[in-house]
């Protein structure tokens, strides 16, 4: 009997407001606020989620690479999938600069392939390509 009155205390206690589980509010706005990478584009200064750019990458050996998988390790810089920012005398100084890091002529080589293959997305490439300085 003494026990049945303690649990009927315990009932009667005013630290017990009979409230229902927590409201899921709060953890819901959490969600919500997904967190997406940002990066800026090194030729036009647009800044766009990361998975939109394309990464130039400085690998840790010293080499310049595109990087279509956005994994590689090290120092990265980032262009738009856009035909103009892949005029590489404008894009390639500032690379350098971001990148800190030379773009010899192998990396030089697949960034103009990667240019233009974005132009022949436009436009069909003429069979013969002009040399210009
Ligand atoms: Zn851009």
């Amino acid at each position: 009997m003494l026990e049945l009155e303690g649990c009927i205390l315990i009932y009667d206690d005013p630290c017990y407001n009979g409230a229902g589980p927590k409201s899921n509010n709060e953890v819901n706005l959490a969600m919500a606020k997904k967190h997406v990478p940002v990066r800026t584009c090194v030729a036009c200064g647009t800044s766009r989620p990361k998975r939109e750019l394309i990464r130039i990458v400085r690998t840790p050996e010293g080499q310049v690479e595109l990087d279509l998988t956005g994994k590689k390790p090290g120092r990265g810089a980032y262009l738009c999938p856009r035909a103009e920012c892949w005029d590489l005398k404008v894009a390639i100084p500032r690379l350098q600069r971001s990148l800190r890091a030379t773009i010899d002529e192998t990396a030089r080589a697949s960034l103009e392939a990667y240019a233009q293959s974005l132009r022949g997305a436009n436009a069909p490439q003429p069979a013969t390509v002009e040399e210009t300085s």
